[in-house]
């Protein structure tokens, strides 16, 4: 069996200055300092992450961008590449997340782009993929995932494991307080684990890391991680207080 090692991620979406976020890192480090055996990702905006990435030096913990363009330079007014967002410090970058899909057009088609020049830089992406409220009720889940992962991650199904990781994050259960169960959690992440043994290979399926998000908290974090394909979590809300987001870490 794969040993996927928890890893648990704050994304701070477009909340803390560069200056608010450091604040954070000098209370959150030593509330976690004991604690073993994961992995802690922080995804500050883009104006904070070199002043986070200087905080976090000789910690465990790793830095990751919100979003990341597909081309290496040229003229794309307001956009980063990969290889800036390296330079800065990341190890990961999140891509593809309903905000992003929601908000500003991103489509599988936009996530398969990046994932791909991510890849290519060298940095760990976290692909998010989940349902809208009405795709579940219409009993869509399932269809939906396949395609999310069919068209935006297919590119990286031969990379090793470890080098992708997998956000399940019900779009229903983002920023609503809505979790979904751990029964629901594990039936998608079971889901997406069998698909990818279908369609990747069966060692990228049992190593690759599957987290879930969408209203993670301190009291539901330990029954969502207890779930067999449950290998961490992505956190916005919880995330943006030093003390929640370490409880969480502790509980995971
Ligand atoms: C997110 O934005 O990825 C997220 C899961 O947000 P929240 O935890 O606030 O639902």
């Amino acid at each position: 069996m794969a040993v996927r090692r928890p890893l648990i991620a704050a994304n701070w979406k477009m909340y803390k200055t560069a200056s608010e976020a450091v604040e954070f890192v000098r209370r959150f480090l030593p509330l976690v300092a004991g604690i073993p055996d994961r992995e802690i990702v922080l995804a500050p905006a883009f104006p904070a992450l070199e002043a986070v990435a200087s905080a976090l030096k000789g910690s465990p913990a790793a830095l990751a961008a919100q979003d990341a363009f597909w081309e290496e330079e040229g003229a794309f007014t307001g956009e980063v590449s990969p290889r800036m967002l390296a330079a800065a410090g990341c190890r990961y970058v999140i891509l593809g997340h309903s905000e992003r899909r929601r908000l500003f057009g991103e489509t599988d088609a936009t996530v398969r782009r990046k994932v791909q020049a991510v890849l290519a830089a060298g940095l760990i992406p976290i692909v998010c993929v989940g349902e809208r409220e009405e795709e579940r009720e219409r009993g869509e889940t399932f269809s939906v995932l396949d395609k999310q992962l069919r068209d935006g991650l297919k590119d990286a199904f031969t990379v090793d494991p470890g080098r992708v990781v997998i956000a399940y994050e019900p779009v229903w259960a983002i920023g609503t307080g809505r979790t979904a169960t751990a029964a629901q959690a594990e039936e998608a992440h079971g889901f997406i684990r069998g698909r990818l043994s279908e369609s990747a290979s069966r060692e990228f399926a049992a190593g690759v890391r599957i987290l879930y998000g969408g209203s993670v908290k301190p009291d539901n974090i330990a029954e969502l991680m207890a779930m067999p394909d449950v290998d961490g979590a992505l956190v916005g809300g919880a995330s943006l207080e030093a003390e929640s987001f370490a409880r969480i870490v502790a509980a995971a």
